[in-house]
């Protein structure tokens, strides 16, 4: 870390703390000034919410942020946005569309959702069937997209398309922002094993997007998705909790109230803290390791052990409640949410929500042969379909 970002990014933080107390100025009005002052995403430009440091301050600034009373939490409601939306559109989209929806993003005032998965398409994406076929400037989409989280409240959507079906899968596809309120956009719940439905099935019925919101040029929309991905995995798999919260809280909890003198228990527990912690601070590493842009594919590391670990601390917190874990004390009373369910409040949402922990963002079997392939150096998969233009792959 040099000083001089270490000065430059304090007196920030001080400034808008100063001009902003974070206790008592409205949370949206709060994040409008984050970005205005550069620590919104601290690693973007001036005038893109950034102030061009390395990533890795932005820790600092949240733990200010915090400390102060203040909250983090749009980083939750916008998770597809902030986490994902923003590198993806520094990275690819023209000047316009940064300063037009970059700030709303943070703010929450546009809330974002990510058009990837479809019903044949999820671990194998290049292999998406939904089109958009150009006439004039515009372009007309058909097809149906899945698991698309928080749609229900999204202004914008992240979408991929083909737009070529007659090159191999990976080379026709295309990137566009797609406005969630157009004529055709038909969003309709997926009811979830917590019994919310924090995610939906998208339509898309001769939906018109202008040119001007393609990302990226036509037919490269694989390099953009992967940029989307790259922030995915990190977003999912490097939220740096406060020491000893989160699901490890829970377990600590429900073993004060149900561990007795159990000496495996304890011993489970001490286990669980401790890999929790090491997760925790080999977070915190990697990410003051992080150079500025899009993450590597190393960031799928964060996330496949977060997902397993999550898992089992949460399945053994159930097991310490004994029969009380058996039980579902909200109810499965439908509701649509406001934010994703990976900070459930209760053990036992917790416990159910997990189960997607090694599914969302790509599953963990998906993240090993990323990091056997492209971290290790491992031989690839095979890949029948790589040079078969797609309209002549086999298609359950
Ligand atoms: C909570 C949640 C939220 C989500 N939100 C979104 C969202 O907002 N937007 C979005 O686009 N998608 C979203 N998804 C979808 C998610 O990205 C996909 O579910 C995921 O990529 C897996 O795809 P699939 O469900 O089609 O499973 P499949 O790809 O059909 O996989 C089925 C099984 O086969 C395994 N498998 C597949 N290919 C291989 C391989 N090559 N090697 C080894 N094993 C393999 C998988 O690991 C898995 O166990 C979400 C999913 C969840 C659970």
């Amino acid at each position: 870390m040099t000083m001089d970002e270490r000065t430059l990014v304090t007196e920030r933080i001080d400034k808008l703390l100063a001009s902003h107390p974070p206790a008592t100025t409205p949370e949206r009005e709060f994040w409008g000034a984050q970005f205005d002052h550069g620590l919104a995403w601290v690693q973007h430009p001036e005038d893109f919410g950034g102030c061009g440091v390395s990533p890795r301050w932005q820790a600092e600034v949240d733990r200010r942020i915090v400390e102060a009373g203040g909250s983090v939490r749009n980083r939750y409601l916008n998770v597809l946005g902030i986490g994902m939306g923003a590198g993806t559109l520094m990275a690819h989209a023209d000047e316009q569309r940064q300063r037009r929806m970059l700030r709303p993003m943070f703010t929450c005032e546009e809330i974002w959702c990510q058009l990837f998965s479809e019903p044949g398409a999820g671990s194998d994406l290049a292999a998406l069937s939904t089109t958009a076929v150009k006439e004039g400037d515009t372009w007309i989409v058909n097809g149906q997209k899945v698991w698309t989280t928080l749609a229900h409240l999204a202004t914008w959507g992240l979408l991929v398309a083909r737009t070529d079906p007659d090159v191999p899968k990976h080379a026709g596809l295309t990137y566009f922002v797609v406005d969630m309120q157009a004529d055709g956009v038909d969003v309709r719940p997926l009811y979830q094993i917590t019994g919310e439905a924090e995610f939906n099935e998208v339509y898309f019925d001769d939906v018109r997007i202008n040119d001007d919101m393609r990302v990226g040029e036509v037919g490269q929309g694989w390099a953009v998705a992967m940029t989307t991905l790259m922030n995915e995995r990190v977003a999912i798999g490097s939220n740096v909790a406060p020491r000893g919260s989160g699901a490890i809280a829970h377990a600590l909890e429900a073993w004060r109230q149900h561990g007795g003198d159990d000496p495996v228990a304890r011993d489970q527990l001490l286990r669980y803290w401790v890999e929790a912690e090491a997760q925790r601070l080999t977070t915190i590493r990697a990410g003051e390791a992080r150079k500025s842009g899009t993450p590597g594919p190393e960031g799928s590391t964060g996330k496949l052990h977060w997902a397993d670990l999550n898992k089992a601390i949460t399945a053994f917190t159930i097991d310490l409640l004994g029969a009380e874990g058996m039980t579902y004390p909200g109810g499965y009373e439908f509701t649509r949410p406001d934010e994703t369910a990976n900070r459930a409040e209760s053990p036992h949402k917790a416990f159910l929500r997990a189960r997607a922990n090694s599914i969302e963002g790509g599953t963990s079997e998906i993240m090993k042969n990323i990091l056997g392939e492209r971290v290790l150096g491992l031989p690839g998969e095979p890949r029948v379909d790589k040079n078969v233009p797609w309209r002549e792959v086999p298609r359950s």
